[in-house]
């Protein structure tokens, strides 16, 4: 291992929060796994494991619409993981978090019913060049049919984006503007901050598609004023099959359902159905109960770290990975932000992005290949796909150490 200055409170615990992901703790092709693919998706620790089974083994059954006491507590606990996550991420309300499936799920169902109530016309729909495509995509879905139309916030070469492009950008056909907080494909961490304040000064409200951001910073809607965000629970250490649309009251109130079915009404009539109250009429149907509780379970794991922890840790960890990576001839780094997070990038001249992966998986570490769902980006860089190595609060300095090695290994196979 190489010296690296500061030790952080993670850095002594390192092993025992390593002994809470049991997934961690097993051979690939004869090698301990290295997994750097936490973009993708997060491990598990073993109390989100267990609350799941605990659901299943104890509470099972369905909420909100019976008396009897296996109800009552599948309700309890449901509820209780909505708190859980309006105080995570300092909601006003309880009743402005959303359960849904995921990110995706949220962009669609803003996107679906953002274009019904208030877009027109010849209006847009403000992203930006490094968006994944679920933030690309869910807009041309739903808006493209009525005549709403993109605008793209550009990128500097550094994958940063242009400020001075995005102000000059805010006419008053811009409707609405969807970024992300974090580039899942450059690590680029975007001034969301000042993007909500200029946009507010135009009148213009803001989602913001933390899912690669809810895992690694504090985040407080409250503070930042942002009007709407969306995230996964499987990138936060929780279950699949659960994600989160955060939205303030006033668009919550003012926005059709996204969907009609169980739980979403007050009242059906064959001539007139008139919808439920705040959060329910945007959760038609029954909910991912088991993987909302759980998800509850992640953010008393994050909690019981420590965001600020976890941050300065990761902060670390990226650093030393990037340093690293700049020692290896031939290797370019896509993405080269001053604040970057630890999803890293790059491509190596001579060598195909998925045989590195594959020589990589055969040493046992786990690293995604590819266009990331960001193909636009892709062209912009003129690059097929990229090798991304990602981090997250268990991963180590030997580890990364272990990646160079083993990206020393293959680049020598292959060249
Ligand atoms: N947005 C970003 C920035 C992402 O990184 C991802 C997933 O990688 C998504 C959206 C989609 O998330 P999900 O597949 O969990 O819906």
């Amino acid at each position: 291992m190489k010296n690296y200055e500061t030790i952080n409170p993670l850095q002594r615990n390192i092993e025992e929060i390593r002994s809470e992901f049991p997934v961690l703790h097993q051979e690939i092709n004869g090698n301990p796994l290295i997994y750097l693919d936490n973009a993708a998706t997060t491990q598990k620790p073993a109390s989100v494991v267990e609350s799941l089974a605990d659901y299943y083994h104890r509470d099972n059954s369905n909420v909100h619409r019976g008396v009897h006491q296996l109800s009552q507590r599948a309700t309890a606990a449901y509820e209780e993981a909505r708190v859980k996550i309006a105080n995570f991420i300092n909601a006003e309300h309880i009743h402005e978090i959303i359960f849904n499936k995921g990110t995706t799920d949220g962009i669609n169902i803003v996107a679906y019913c953002f274009n019904n109530k208030f877009l027109k016309s010849g209006d847009k729909v403000m992203i930006s060049a490094m968006e994944h495509h679920a933030n690309i995509v869910s807009w041309q879905l739903f808006g493209q049919e009525k005549g709403v139309g993109l605008s793209v916030i550009p990128i500097l070469p550094s994958g940063e984006l242009d400020m001075e492009g995005f102000k000059s950008m805010l006419t008053e056909k811009v409707k609405l503007i969807s970024v992300t907080y974090i580039s899942n494909t450059l690590g680029t961490i975007n001034p969301v901050r000042e993007i909500i304040k200029i946009a507010h000064l135009h009148h213009i409200p803001v989602l913001l598609d933390a899912a690669q951001a809810i895992a690694h910073m504090s985040i407080d809607v409250q503070e930042l004023d942002v009007d709407f965000m969306v995230f996964s629970g499987h990138k936060m250490y929780g279950p699949t099959g659960i994600g989160v649309l955060y939205a303030k009251e006033k668009w919550l109130e003012k926005m059709p359902p996204a969907q009609g079915g169980g739980d979403m009404i007050k009242q059906v009539s064959f001539e007139k159905t008139t919808y439920n109250h705040l959060p329910y009429k945007f959760e038609a149907g029954t909910p991912s109960i088991s993987s909302a509780i759980a998800l509850g379970t992640a953010v008393d794991y994050i909690k019981r770290i420590g965001m600020d922890k976890i941050s300065d840790y990761e902060h670390d960890l990226t650093t030393y990975l990037i340093r690293e990576l700049n020692t290896i001839n031939d290797l370019r780094i896509i993405g080269t932000a001053k604040h970057h997070a630890g999803s890293v990038s790059f491509v190596i001249e001579g060598c195909h992005n998925s045989d590195i992966g594959e020589l990589l998986n055969q040493q046992g570490i786990a690293v995604r290949t590819g266009h990331h769902c960001t193909q636009p980006l892709m062209e912009i860089f003129n690059i097929k796909g990229t090798v991304r190595a990602s981090l997250a609060l268990y991963n180590t300095h030997s580890e990364i150490d272990e990646l160079i090695r083993g990206l020393k290994n293959a680049i020598h196979i292959l060249k």
